[in-house]
């Protein structure tokens, strides 16, 4: 069977002074289509440096990176930029909303901006995500006038909006209350399980790991476990 993620000996350094740290010290991991996976470890451990390799936001040291079949760590900057837009969605800590768009607008974004405009088709399938996400009635709102909670399923519905192969989810509770958090999770979890969408979620957050369906544990820039999470009903 082929993955849909296949890292192999990811290693990453970053200059500090005259000192290089290693902060990824070979990282070995495959992920398939469907699944829900946390990334957890404490902070400082390495988790946004190697979710930002995986969404190729960041070159690693050296490894190797495959995403759908190809080996994405020797593309080019061009064609890096176009498979992230094309193939990973992204939900951050912080929404990244733009403030003086709707939410329709907002979620169209990824694919409206290199298309230079937003068609009849965008809006009709933003709209379609927004009502997914629970946000049916707020299609017209300015992002500025979205609660947090609101903002962050606006922010996965955009994640979802080019039907990506893979979503990375780095804190994406990180900055919500807990009953935000939940709903936030629970949305994730429901997409995950009806549209068969793949997540990796980063989270120092050990209810919301618990809910994964697998967890990766990453310590001291290796990983240290790999674990079937409590399945619930
Ligand atoms: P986590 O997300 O698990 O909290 P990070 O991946 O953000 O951890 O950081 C891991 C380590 O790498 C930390 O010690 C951090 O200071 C260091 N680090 C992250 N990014 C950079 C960078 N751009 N330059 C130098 N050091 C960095
Ligand atoms: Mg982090």
């Amino acid at each position: 069977m082929s993955h849909l993620l296949k890292a192999t000996d990811i290693r990453k350094s970053f200059r500090n002074g005259d000192e290089d740290t290693l902060v990824l010290k070979g990282i070995d991991v495959t992920l398939d289509k469907g699944e829900l996976t946390a990334l957890v470890g404490q902070s400082g451990s390495g988790k946004s440096t190697l979710l930002s390799i995986i969404g190729l936001l960041l070159r690693p040291t050296s490894g190797e990176l495959e995403i759908a079949g190809e080996r994405v760590d020797r593309l080019s900057e061009r064609r890096r930029a176009l498979f992230r837009n094309e193939r990973l969605g992204f939900v951050f800590q912080f929404h990244h909303l733009l403030p003086d768009f709707t939410a329709l607008e907002n979620v169209a974004f990824p694919a409206a901006a290199p298309a230079g405009g937003i068609s009849r088709e965008m809006r009709d399938r933003a709209a379609e995500l927004l009502r997914r996400v629970g946000l049916e009635d707020r299609i017209d709102y300015p992002a500025t006038r979205l609660s947090g909670g609101q903002k962050q399923r606006v922010a996965i519905a955009r994640a979802l909006m080019n039907k990506p192969d893979l979503i990375i989810a780095d804190e994406p509770t990180g900055n919500l209350d807990t009953d935000s958090a939940d709903t936030v999770l629970e949305l994730m979890r429901e997409v995950n399980r009806e549209d068969g969408a793949t997540f990796l979620i980063c989270t120092h957050d050990q209810g919301i790991a618990a809910k994964c369906s697998r967890r990766l544990v990453l310590k001291d820039g290796l990983l240290d476990a790999d674990e079937a999470g409590r399945r619930l009903p």
